[in-house]
């Protein structure tokens, strides 16, 4: 690992000041995944700068019953708050379903957005990678490829995002607050980040500097009846081959709304918006949810060993709407 220096800033504005300033400076949170890059050689940060006593680490409710969570809530504490499991179970059992009990007692909120790949070339500095080198190649399209993406990658990359929060949050119409040396914004969460085109190195839109402070979940009156369902190849301690986060609101048969959204199939939390303009207004059964999700996957570019993601979707998405919907799959 190289030698690097830590400085812990006494406020948010010193920690911007201080990595907006510095092109080698990053922020450090829980350190979960950055500093296992670090020791893969993956990441090499000059300064680190430590904002986990700085970040907000508040659950609160806001008006009409969403939530806003600040971006140093610890992932453990986010799944095991009350308020989240009655009233955003998706969110809690995603959270749940990463990673293992000591990691998620310090991983932060902030640190799992943006959590990097686990596209095996990526983190193997001996390998080509246009991510981690941009134009240096892409062995993932010819190499390992089983767990990567088959909607929204490019011949350039074809990286899945390994988040399991995100997929949740990305289904609740979640923003983010970010402050920045240009100020304070609030970015949606589907703008947070980017396709990887030919740029896959850039994978958000904040720029150097930018500190996550808080996510905010706007009012949705059927998120209790709303879920999250992962399948890895173990059952813990594992990253998705393929997940679903939904929430069905359905009344005399019929879906009156639905979001969805998948995980571990694309460069992004996927949300399925093509599948959620099929279902609104139709019969809530399993034929409706795969005819929607059908519609979804119209899309995808499925590389020789992950065709198969396209029906463990599709069964995933069919078998958790028909429980939220009560209906038998
Ligand atoms: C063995 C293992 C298994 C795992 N399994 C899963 C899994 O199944 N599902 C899953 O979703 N995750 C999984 N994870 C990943 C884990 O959830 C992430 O490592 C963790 O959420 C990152 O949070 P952190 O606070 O430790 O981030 P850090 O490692 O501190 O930071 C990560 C990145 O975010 C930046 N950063 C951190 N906070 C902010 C902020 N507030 N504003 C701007 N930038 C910031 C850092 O500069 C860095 O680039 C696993 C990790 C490990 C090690
Ligand atoms: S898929 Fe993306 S992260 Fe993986 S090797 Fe290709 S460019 Fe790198």
């Amino acid at each position: 690992m190289r030698p690097f220096g830590y400085l812990a800033p006494p406020d948010p504005a010193a920690a911007i000041a201080a990595v907006a300033g510095r092109p080698g400076a990053a922020f450090v949170a829980g350190g979960t995944n950055l500093v296992d890059l670090m020791k893969l050689g993956v990441a090499a940060p000059d300064l680190l700068v430590d904002v986990t006593g700085l970040l907000p680490g508040l659950i609160e409710p806001v008006p009409g019953g969403g939530l806003r969570i600040g971006a140093g809530v610890r992932n453990g504490d986010l799944a095991a708050d009350p308020g989240v499991r009655a009233g955003f179970p998706v969110l809690a059992q995603a959270v749940l379903a990463g990673a293992s009990g000591q990691l998620r007692n310090m991983a932060t909120v902030g640190g799992n957005l943006l959590q990097r790949t686990r596209c095996l070339y990526f983190q193997d500095v001996t390998k080509p990678c246009n991510k981690r080198m941009p134009g240096s190649g892409c062995p993932a399209r010819t190499g390992d490829h089983r767990n990567l993406a088959v909607l929204g990658g490019s011949p350039h990359c074809v990286a899945t995002h390994p988040s399991d929060m995100a997929v949740a949050l990305a289904a609740l119409d979640a923003v983010v607050y970010v402050q920045g040396p240009a100020g304070l914004r609030v970015i949606p969460l589907g703008e947070l980040y980017r396709l990887p085109g030919d740029r896959p190195d850039r994978e958000t839109t904040l720029e150097r500097g930018d500190l996550i402070t808080a996510v905010e979940i706007p009012p949705l009156a059927y998120a209790g009846n709303s879920a999250y369902r992962k399948v890895r190849d173990r059952a813990s301690y594992a990253f998705g081959v393929a997940s679903v986060a939904a929430a069905l609101d359905v009344a005399g048969g019929v879906v009156r709304d639905v979001r969805l959204a998948i995980g571990a199939v694309a460069p992004v939390p996927w949300r399925a918006r093509a599948a959620e303009r099929v279902l609104a207004g139709r019969p809530a059964t399993a034929e409706w949810f795969g005819r929607a999700t059908d519609a979804e996957l119209a899309a995808a570019t499925p590389l020789p060993d992950n065709a198969f993601k396209l029906t463990l979707v599709r069964n995933i998405v069919v078998r958790m709407l028909c429980e939220l919907a009560g209906e038998a799959s």
